[in-house]
């Protein structure tokens, strides 16, 4: 028996019970679908790996020379970085750099691990054992005052042993094909790391609707995110099987679950395969309702497969993944850029978003002055609750301006719509208005042919919810971004994994505040489509046509899955569905209200697709 079995339920009870992975398999959030194999790179960002050398007694000395130098090294480094603070900003950082100082210098650090050193272990080593000592006893200190200096002893030994290794913080090169099992990786790192280099990635930070994993979707790169403990558990050099369907990271497995892996991807390439067949058809619900199927766009390589599953335009292209290497596009690139992605779709229309940056998306490197302020930025309190999205767009007006003028150039060529980030207030949204005046009559003085394109606002916090019916009046169209107005609505964030399950689709607390946004939209007259990862989750998909959305915007990859779901429903069931999912109290109760009403319907289809109820 294999070590893993797939669980083919009957249409009727498309229930997949999570079974306990085998001893050697750690559990993660499935980020990108698809199974890998191959040697691991582990890359851990806090955690310097030190090798355990003993050493003879002559080179003790030699040792030692070398834990001091690095001490000094070290010691230097923070003395500049104090020096270049700010006196008048950054009295808080600077008290935590004397702390610091002050444990660089510690005589008892570095007699201890002078001793260590004369018992036989290598300088690393020795600072290591010490440092985990003091740690240890730290952590159990009855005083919360001491136990928070456990992570300063932790922070300053890790600095010294960089010094000593060489570590960096950047990731490694890599040289050959492999699996990188990683602390963490922003967007950006991802966006850098050569295609053909990478079989498949496993962080244990992040959730499946950060912006790593929305953009490992996009790269087709199978991702698990949220394993806990991978950077220790897996050695580079390992094999290990990624099967990023289940979210299972298996380290060194045996040939039957090598075995098992791969006929699983071949089971679900089949049933996708399956799917594609019917990509030729307009997506219609049984009953002739038309439902449109937008694509979700990262990067222009993904243009390709949104064009080929017939997606009907593109519902949200973020933009700011035009950015996240440190540069800033001038505005004849970003023209190009947009008007080839509106000339690939058109008479589609392609919904542009304004970039999107701050919190989880911030800019490699920090060259620019732009990209320094945007570093600046990551260092706020909480990022996610900064300045990002249309409120720092509008603090780096020169950006936001060039970036409208090439859109409205670009809409020459092509039927185009702009809208918004985080649209928190109106008075935001008219701000948003009058810099497009602005563009507009520049480039209508210039002479620069444009076009002008509608506006719309993402509807991704709560106020912008409560003020659907004022903001509506502000707009030509609504985007609701549930990843957004989950994290803000039910106070999880969205980078943290050991939450992110709490951030489901079916939860009430979200659900309901769809209602106010159609209700506002449909008054007004003007088009809603709903562009976060719920558009294409198997459960939802009935609840939001039910809601009264024809415009669903997900990754391409989707888009054959949502339209065999879409032409197994009737209208009359979706509303049915959606009227008794907002009548529920809990989670739990909306999931079971909708597989009871549509198991016998969909069942099979959630059961191939791997849901896990
Ligand atoms: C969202 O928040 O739902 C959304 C679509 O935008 P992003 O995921 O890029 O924040
Ligand atoms: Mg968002």
């Amino acid at each position: 028996m294999s070590d893993v079995d797939d669980h083919d339920g009957p249409p009727t009870r498309p229930i997949v019970i999570a079974e306990v992975p085998p001893a050697r398999a750690l559990r993660g959030l499935p980020a990108s679908p698809g199974v890998a194999i191959g040697h691991a790179v582990v890359f851990d960002r806090r955690s310097v790996p030190v090798a355990r050398r003993s050493i003879a007694a002559h080179e003790a000395l030699a040792e030692l020379g070398r834990l001091l130098a690095a001490i000094a090294r070290s010691r230097a480094r923070l003395e500049a970085l104090r020096e270049d603070l700010d006196p008048t900003i950054d009295a808080e950082h600077r008290l935590v750099l004397d702390a610091h100082l002050l444990m660089v210098k510690d005589e008892l650090l570095v007699s201890s691990a002078e001793a260590e050193i004369r018992g036989g272990k290598c300088a690393e080593w020795a600072l290591r054992t010490v440092a985990d000592d003091v740690v240890g006893r730290l952590a159990q200190a009855k005083e919360s005052y001491l136990r928070d200096r456990a992570h300063d002893v932790e922070h300053v030994a890790e600095d010294v042993l960089r010094m000593l290794t060489g570590a960096g913080t950047e990731l490694p090169p890599l040289a050959e094909a492999a699996v990188l099992v990683a602390s963490d990786l922003s967007a950006a790192e991802l966006l850098a790391l050569p295609r053909d280099k990478v079989l498949a990635v496993v962080t244990e930070l992040g959730t499946a609707t950060g912006h790593t994993a929305i953009l490992a979707r996009a790269l087709h790169v199978p991702t698990i995110v949220g394993v806990r403990g991978a950077t220790r558990a897996v050695e580079t050099g390992q094999i290990v099987i990624v099967d990023a369907r289940r979210g299972e990271l298996h380290v060194d497995p045996t040939t039957e679950a090598r075995a098992s892996a791969e006929d699983r991807a071949d089971r679900y390439r089949s049933f996708a395969g399956r799917l594609r067949e019917s990509r030729d058809a307009r997506t219609a619900l049984a009953d002739g309702t038309r439902v449109e199927l937008l694509a979700n766009l990262e990067v222009e390589v993904e243009l390709e497969e949104a064009l080929d599953e017939r997606a009907e335009g593109v519902g949200l292209y973020r933009t700011e993944f035009l950015y996240l290497d440190g540069s800033l596009p001038d505005e004849e690139h970003l023209t190009e850029v947009f008007a080839r992605v509106g000339r690939a779709f058109a008479p589609r229309t392609v919904t542009l978003r304004t970039f999107d940056l701050g919190a989880d998306k911030l800019p490699r490197g920090g060259g620019l002055d732009a990209s320094r302020r945007l570093a600046e930025l990551a260092q706020a309190p909480n990022p996610a609750l900064g300045l990002r999205g249309l409120r720092l767009a509008l603090e780096m007006p020169e950006v936001l301006r060039t970036q409208i003028r090439a859109v409205l150039r670009a809409a020459e060529e092509a039927p185009l719509r702009l809208m918004f980030p985080m649209v928190c207030t109106v008075e935001e949204m008219r701000e948003a208005r009058r810099v497009v005046d602005h563009a507009r009559r520049e480039l209508a003085q210039a002479r620069v042919p444009h076009r002008m394109v509608p506006l719309g606002a993402m509807i991704e916090v709560p106020s912008a919810v409560v003020l659907a019916d004022v903001l509506a009046n502000e707009c030509d169209f609504f985007s609701v971004g549930t990843n957004d107005l989950a994290q803000y609505a039910l106070a999880i964030d969205r980078g943290d994994p050991t939450i992110a399950s709490l951030a489901s689709p079916m939860a009430p607390g979200l659900l309901r505040m769809l209602r106010p946004v159609m209700a506002a939209a449909q008054t007004r007259g003007i088009p809603v489509s709903l562009c976060g990862d719920m558009s294409s989750h198997p459960l939802a998909i009935p609840v939001l046509v039910g809601l009264g959305l024809r415009a669903l915007s997900m990754p391409a990859s989707e888009i054959p899955f949502a339209r065999a779901v879409c032409a197994r429903l009737d209208l009359r069931a979706c509303e049915d569905v959606a009227k008794k999912a907002l009548a529920c109290a809990t989670e739990a109760e909306v999931r079971r209200s909708i597989v009871a009403r549509l198991g016998a319907t969909l069942g099979d289809l959630w059961d191939e697709h791997g849901l896990v109820l």
